[in-house]
């Protein structure tokens, strides 16, 4: 069964490669990737990389490679659906059109009934609790705004909720599939929120899809959260994202928790979420990245608070989002800032917010005395490394200017560092990039693709096409003007020519998702080639040049296969002699 590339692209979009593959390897940080010993080969030094960026892993030992559902394949032992299958059901998705999924998608139905059924008698269980409804109103909370969230209170006691449900007609192991009964070692179902106020968590289609709950007093702990169950991924899920998906103020704000956005929003901020009690996720970046092209992080401002919006501020730029840094004084959070200091003056402050550059240069500046020589000069040296990675150069010349101001620098001198940091940078990038692709070379492909080594150079001008192609879907038209799949050489290219072409016809991106049926050591050796990108620079010229040494090659070998005699020896034996 093909699947469509839509889901397959959007199901891809939902899996973080890195959290995927880190549940079978412990993976290391190196420059940009992870590294790790090879599940699929065994070896004492590590040779198994991940490379975040594009989401796709290669062993150098013993060249397997892909993305998320090639490992998937490979490690689970699964052929192409079931792994399709195994990732969707980790991404909360369901596969079109097949029939065990239709069974799972009844489960899911049931367990959002249930859930909205559990949120209805906790609502009903506040009002039955003053001291919950004095909690929630001690935190500032109005009437309306208790109901706009759907706040509820989840009694004492160990079956209240179970007893509720099953006069509706739920078993216990549906319960406990639902995420609101566990299960004790006698085997007894007991209800999972007891004693706490109860916030449900809805998704952007409106319903509830689990819950946080929070204790009224310092017991522990302090908040819990529905397991993960059919419908909830707490690393996919984000605290009032239906609020704030539709909301025209341009940005999002990334607050700490329940309390925070729930107080934001009363203020006149529907445009705040919060992660459900863990660290920001690579998919909760990229989630927000759908609904808006700039995020506001408004952290606690403590220690743990900073280390947290230094991680978030990575995701989420490499999400493509604009960052900018809510900084307060006076307060330990927003919501203490808005009781103090009042919503207009946060207003304000969320309006003049800092970059995450401004941000960054000051938190160096604060770490650092530069009253000092030798503060000032770790100053310069920090500020050139982050102005180093600023892609615009007007963004790079301004900060540069302030910098160079308040230090009693040249500008200019500040510049040229980050410029010598940047192309160190990149020449590092290029000869990793070279020894991969030398690497590649010795082995995997080769063995994948026998054609190879007798048709080294044009194997070569092919797998160059290929890596263009894959970069560049669009200049598939002026290839397919001058070249069609019968002028490759190698039959295993071809065959990727073949795939990448019937992608791109079809409108999409050229993807390994269009090798649905490569066998996972063929997907290995395509993500081997496709290593080779970082080699070209391009450009349509480059192609051009590609596909008339290919072209030349071919000639060359079809002239070969009639009697050579006269000016066409000459060239034959003048071609050979170039390819030593
Ligand atoms: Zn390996």
């Amino acid at each position: 069964m093909a699947l469509p590339q839509s889901f397959i692209e959007e199901l891809k979009s939902r899996i973080e490669l890195e959290d995927l593959i880190s549940g079978y390897v412990k993976l290391k940080r190196q420059g940009g990737g992870y590294i790790g010993l090879c599940p699929f080969h065994s070896e004492k030094t590590p040779s198994f990389h991940v490379f975040p960026s594009d989401q796709h892993y290669y062993c150098f030992g013993c060249n397997s490679g892909g993305d998320a559902i090639t490992f998937v394949r490979a490690i689970e032992n699964l052929d192409y659906v079931d792994a399709v299958r195994f990732l969707a059901d980790r991404a909360g998705m369901t596969v079109p059109e097949d029939r065990e999924s239709r069974e799972r998608a009844a489960q899911r139905a049931d367990v959002l009934e249930m859930n909205t059924e559990a949120a209805r008698w906790f609502h009903t269980q506040l009002r039955a609790n003053p001291a919950a409804v004095r909690y929630l109103s001690g935190r500032g909370l109005t009437e309306k705004t208790i109901l706009h969230f759907g706040l509820g209170y989840a009694p004492e006691g160990w079956d209240n909720l179970l007893k509720h449900l099953k006069s509706k007609g739920y078993t216990e192991p549906d319960i406990k599939r639902a995420g609101l009964a566990g299960v004790a070692s006698s085997g007894r179902h007991y209800d999972y929120f007891r004693n706490r106020v109860m916030f449900p968590i809805i998704d952007v289609r409106g319903r509830v899809v689990g819950f946080g709950g929070r204790v009224m007093d310092d017991s522990q702990p302090k908040y819990l959260n529905s397991p993960d169950t059919p419908v909830f991924k707490k690393s996919l899920s984000l605290f009032s994202l239906q609020n704030a998906k539709g909301v025209k103020a341009g940005r999002l704000i990334l607050a700490e928790g329940y309390l925070d956005v729930i107080a934001l929003y009363q203020a006149g901020f529907p445009e705040a979420v919060a992660t459900l009690g863990t660290a920001l996720t690579g998919e909760q970046a990229r989630l927000m990245a759908r609904y808006t092209d700039e995020v506001v992080i408004a952290y606690d401002m403590d220690e743990a608070g900073r280390r947290a919006t230094d991680r978030a501020g990575d995701l989420l730029t490499s999400a493509g989002l604009k960052v900018r840094v809510l900084r307060l004084e006076g307060a330990k959070d927003p919501d203490e800032f808005i009781k103090k200091q009042g919503a207009e003056k946060l207003r304000r402050k969320l309006d003049q917010t800092e970059g995450v550059v401004e941000y960054r240069l000051s938190q160096a500046a604060n770490a650092l005395d530069l009253s000092s020589d030798a503060g000032k000069v770790s100053y310069l040296q920090e500020a050139a490394a982050i102005l180093s990675e600023l892609r615009s150069p007007v963004e790079a010349d301004v900060y540069a200017g302030r910098v160079a101001r308040e230090i009693g620098v040249e500008k200019e001198s500040l510049l040229s560092e980050a410029e010598r940091i940047r192309r160190g940078r990149q020449k590092k990038g290029r000869q990793q990039a070279l020894e991969q692709q030398q690497k590649m070379l010795r082995s995997g492909v080769p063995r994948i693709n026998p054609e190879r080594a007798q048709h080294l150079k044009a194997s070569r001008a092919e797998e160059g096409i290929l890596c263009l192609l894959f970069d560049h879907p669009d200049y598939y038209r002026d290839l397919a003007e001058v070249l069609t799949p019968d002028d490759f050489v190698t039959d295993f290219n071809r065959r990727i020519l073949i795939a990448f072409a019937g992608a791109i016809e079809q409108g999409d991106k050229p993807d390994l998702s269009c090798l649905q049926d490569f066998t996972i050591e063929e997907t290995g050796a395509v993500q081997g080639i496709l290593l080779g990108r970082n080699r070209y620079s391009g450009t349509r010229e480059e192609l051009a040049e590609l596909i008339e040494t290919l072209l030349d090659l071919r000639r060359r070998s079809q002239l070969h296969r009639q009697p050579l005699e006269g000016e066409a020896l000459r060239a034959y034996l003048a071609a050979m002699g170039k390819q030593k």
